[in-house]
């Protein structure tokens, strides 16, 4: 191994935690959301297993990862492209056969007219914003559009659907109310199947799940809800090795701006992972990683390649050069380094760098993709 870090996506863990929740919202379906490269972790590889899993309908954000996501997946597998309908993306899209979600009226216009010069029905999702005020056809459209039905020329809805803006809070009052205004404005296209949770949104205390849940963080291994027990497997761990060992006597500045003091004779032990591989420069002298089961704190500013950890308690047995150090695994999940950074895992996730040698592991982990490392 010549990398300085390995990402180890264990894809048996991601089919388990697909397989609870599609278990947990039947007799709802489940979606895999795989947009931003499978949150980091490989849509390809994560979109196959998760078909192997049982799952058809895949969600991403934009047309052209869905372009690349198609040749991988087999032909009764749907792809949907959550941003809508691009001006001149139509034909593209329909030459895939890939369903976008219309979050426009003139995005409804444009798929209808292009249906009617192709002479065939088109597949689409419908949009309705219910109180997030993102994307998605607001009232005045939604009236508009049930006031006219003949705007849907051509157009076959597979779905209706909205998304919800506080599916992580439990106590948000906002998703009663989201809930009802989905509801009532689903009510204008009767008899079409519906969808508003988000992995947050299927842990919520309620009994309506629709007709899909479209599901991304959960699946990924991380808490669908804040300040609730994380009932997923975790999915992703991530391990540096140390590179030099240094002793430094009290009063010794280390890295950049030399912002940390030895504040008594310390040892410190640089890893080769920075900012540049997705660790937040944020993280500078706050956080952790864990070195033979101990806590050892980021002293120092990160940098681009690497950054110093306090190792002064960890036994000399632990420290050879090329010893691991977990940045995110058992001692510490993907949630927790979000916290200490002050963001969100989703964008830990996505952050996750190019340059760590990747290795999936699991059941369902395949054998013929790039940059892989055999487990
Ligand atoms: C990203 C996204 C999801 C998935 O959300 P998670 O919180 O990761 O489960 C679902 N629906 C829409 C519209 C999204 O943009």
């Amino acid at each position: 191994m010549i990398e300085a870090a390995v990402l180890t996506v264990d894809m048996g863990a991601l089919a388990a935690n697909y397989r609870l929740i599609a278990a947990t919202v039947a007799p709802a379906r489940t979606a895999a959301v795989v947009k931003a490269d499978g949150y980091g972790l490989g849509a390809v590889r994560v979109a196959t297993t998760l078909y192997g899993a049982g799952c058809r309908h895949f969600f991403v954000a934009h047309l052209g990862e869905a372009l690349a996501l198609r040749p991988a997946l087999p032909g009764d597998a749907r792809l949907y492209v959550l941003n809508g309908l691009m001006p001149g993306a139509e034909r593209a899209c329909a030459e895939a056969g890939v369903v976008p979600v219309l979050n426009a009226l003139h995005q409804v216009e444009r798929w209808s007219a292009l249906a009617a010069a192709l002479g065939r029905r088109l597949p689409a999702v419908l949009q309705l914003d219910s109180g997030m005020s993102r994307l998605g056809l607001p009232g005045y459209e939604v009236d508009a559009l049930a006031a006219e039905p003949a705007r849907l020329a051509g157009i076959e809805l597979v779905l209706v659907m909205s998304h919800l803006a506080c599916g992580d809070e439990p106590d948000a009052i906002a998703n009663a109310d989201q809930a009802a205004a989905f509801v009532a404005r689903a009510d204008r296209f009767p008899g079409v199947p519906r969808s508003l949770d988000n992995s947050g949104g299927a842990f919520l205390d309620k009994a309506e799940h629709h007709d899909l849940v479209r599901l991304g963080i959960a699946l990924y291994g991380c808490a669908p809800q804040a300040g609730t027990p994380n009932p997923m497997r975790a999915v992703v761990r991530l391990d540096a090795r140390i590179i030099q060992v240094r002793d430094l006597p009290a009063g010794t500045g280390v890295g950049y701006g030399l912002s940390f003091t030895t504040p008594r004779a310390t040892r410190i032990a640089t890893i080769g992972v920075g900012y540049a591989d997705g660790w937040p420069r944020h993280l500078s002298n706050r956080g952790a990683a864990w070195i033979g089961g101990m806590r050892v704190p980021v002293v120092g500013r990160v940098s681009m390649d690497s950054m110093t950890l306090d190792i002064t308690d960890v036994p000399d047995t632990e420290l050879a050069p090329g010893a691991p150090v977990e940045l995110i695994g058992p001692h510490q999940s993907v949630d927790r380094v979000a916290e200490d950074a002050g963001t969100i895992a989703y964008e830990i996730l996505t952050q996750l760098g190019h340059r760590y040698a990747r290795r999936y592991i699991g059941a369902a982990a395949g054998a013929d993709q790039p940059r892989s490392v055999e487990a």
